[in-house]
Formats: structure tokens, sequence, C-alpha cells
């Protein structure tokens, strides 16, 4: 049970309410989205957890890890996709 005062929430998390998030996988990320570095929740380095599941976004702004997806899914309700449609271009360029 994840309480409203974790210290997770402190981080800039409050735009992912109701989110509609891909997953993927660590490996995924770093060859992809290397400016995607941490989860957004807790920090833990995404080089460090290569083979875990990783939930992003669909504009790619953030990455979450497993544990916090699974902490905070009831508290954020997200959406969870397929993850077949993860646009990488998306953030080339940016
Ligand atoms: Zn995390």
């Amino acid at each position: 049970m994840v309480e409203q005062d974790d210290w997770r929430l402190l981080n800039d998390v409050e735009q992912l309410k109701g989110q509609y998030l891909n997953p993927t996988d660590g490996e995924d990320i770093f060859d992809n989205a290397p400016h995607l570095k941490h989860c957004i929740f807790c920090l833990d380095s995404v080089n460090d957890y290569r083979h875990q599941h990783w939930y992003i976004p669909i504009d790619l702004s953030c990455c979450i890890c497993e544990n916090c997806y699974k902490d905070f899914n009831d508290m954020f309700m997200w959406k969870l996709l397929d993850g077949w449609d993860i646009d990488w271009e998306k953030q080339q360029g940016v």
C-alpha cells in the first residue's frame, strides 16, 4: 500500500495521472530514448535495470520502473497500451 506522502510523489509526477502508458523494457529505452535515464518516481537508473519492464507515456517524456508502476497504478489510474505503437521517432529532434 502506497501512502499519499510517499517520497516518490515529491517528483514531478502529477501530470502522469490518467495517462496512457506503453510497456517496454530498459534495453529499448536505452537504445531508442537515451535521454530517459531514470524512473521519474524512484530515480532508479534505466541502465541498472535494463531487463525489467518499464512503462512510458505516449509522449516519451519520462519512464516508470516496474515497481513504481505496480505501486502507483491504483493511485494514478493508468491505461495500459500493448506496447506495439511506441513512436520512438517522436523524441528525435527534441
Ligand atoms: Zn521507480
